[in-house]
């Protein structure tokens, strides 16, 4: 007899642990806040609620594979060509298919570090070599990263505000990047926080791309949209580039029902940026509270906050889970907390507050 064996998966899979649910946490006296994802602490309006109950009623069919409704609603929304745009199974998927595309042995991806956590896992899927430029005074460090490229880049990251930090890069360096990048090398702006960003230097990347041919702009429904659950996400390029990406959608990976809510969330972007507008507020806040309390934190134009916490980051995560406060640690390295509800926000504050003597 043979010894045994078992079926081989590839080797990048032995670094990934396998996906354990996260414990949601609890209070003694039963309060549970999740500030640990950036999601809208806001429900769907009544108007996105009725276009979901109304999709529901058509799951026997299969969505719209070329999401032509959506695309159209975009293309309108920001005043840009249809050719211009692909969508995707949230921005994770957009920045998927992105990978997928470049992806070949030998090919290298660019991007800061600490940043996204999506972009490691997605491009060792896609066999992509991760080369990281660490940030620095937690912000991009544009002139670094430019530095790195060479002739295997085929893309870079600029995620702009940058999660989990919060930090922005402006108008006149972002141009200077990119006029340093060659044109084979494709630039994409993460820009899922946009909304958000209130720094009047900071420009909107839709304005940016159309003299480029090798930008292209993401967006995502899952933030100020509050669309999390349903996953839609976009990219907006040049028609060479938005047709090679659109290849690389899993077929009917956007649900009828995600696309229905994403156009009806179009319809109703007033009440929507409101939101978001009460949520910059609390951000503001939060911050100017947390640095009264004597913590550093960085100025931030995104819907979180960043504690630079280093080896004490598990113990203040440990303390905000005993609150009831879920908060996204990265071990060693700092904390990210989302802006939620006032009273959210103040439960999160008081931990600060009875922690800020403890570090
Ligand atoms: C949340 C987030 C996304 C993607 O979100 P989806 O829910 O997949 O649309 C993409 N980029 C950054 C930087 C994010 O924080």
């Amino acid at each position: 007899m043979s010894e045994q064996r078992s079926p081989r998966f590839r080797s990048v899979l032995d670094e990934y642990v396998a996906y354990k649910p996260g414990k949601v946490a609890r209070s003694a006296d039963g309060r549970s806040y999740k500030l640990s994802s950036n999601e809208s602490p806001y429900g769907p309006l009544p108007s996105v609620r009725d276009a979901i109950a109304d999709a529901g009623g058509l799951v026997n069919r299969y969505p719209d594979n070329g999401c032509t409704a959506l695309i159209e609603a975009i293309a309108a929304r920001y005043g840009v060509p249809e050719e211009h745009v692909a969508v995707g199974c949230g921005l994770v998927g957009v920045t998927q298919m992105l990978l997928e595309s470049v992806g070949e042995p030998g090919a290298e991806v660019v991007y800061a570090w600490r940043s996204f956590e999506a972009y490691p896992t997605l491009a060792d899927l896609a066999g992509v070599t991760s080369v990281r430029v660490p940030l620095t005074e937690e912000t991009h460090d544009l002139a670094a990263m430019a530095d790195v490229i060479n002739d295997r880049t085929r893309m870079i990251f600029v995620c702009n505000p940058n999660n989990p930090t919060g930090t922005i890069v402006r108008r006149p360096e972002l141009e200077a990047f990119f006029d340093r990048v060659p044109e084979d090398c494709l630039i994409v702006l993460d820009e899922a926080y946009h909304e958000y960003v209130r720094d009047a230097e900071v420009p909107d990347g839709l304005t940016l791309y159309a003299d480029r041919p090798n930008l292209a702009i993401l967006r995502t429904f899952s933030k100020a949209y509050g669309l999390a659950g349903l996953r839609v996400g976009f990219m907006v390029a040049q028609p060479r580039i938005a047709e090679q990406i659109r290849k690389t959608y899993l077929p009917f990976s956007v649900s009828l029902v995600a696309q229905a809510a994403a156009v009806a969330s179009l319809k109703a972007e007033g009440e929507l940026l409101e939101r978001v507008e009460a949520t910059v507020k609390e951000r503001e806040r939060v911050r100017d509270v947390l640095l009264r309390q004597g913590w550093a934190v960085p100025p931030t134009e995104a819907n979180f906050v960043w504690l630079r916490l280093g080896e004490g980051t598990m113990g203040f995560s440990a303390a905000c889970d005993a609150a009831g406060v879920s908060v996204r640690p990265f071990p060693g390295e700092g904390a990210r907390v989302s802006i939620g509800s006032p009273e959210e926000n103040d439960a999160f504050l008081a931990i600060a507050e009875a922690y800020s003597g403890r570090r």
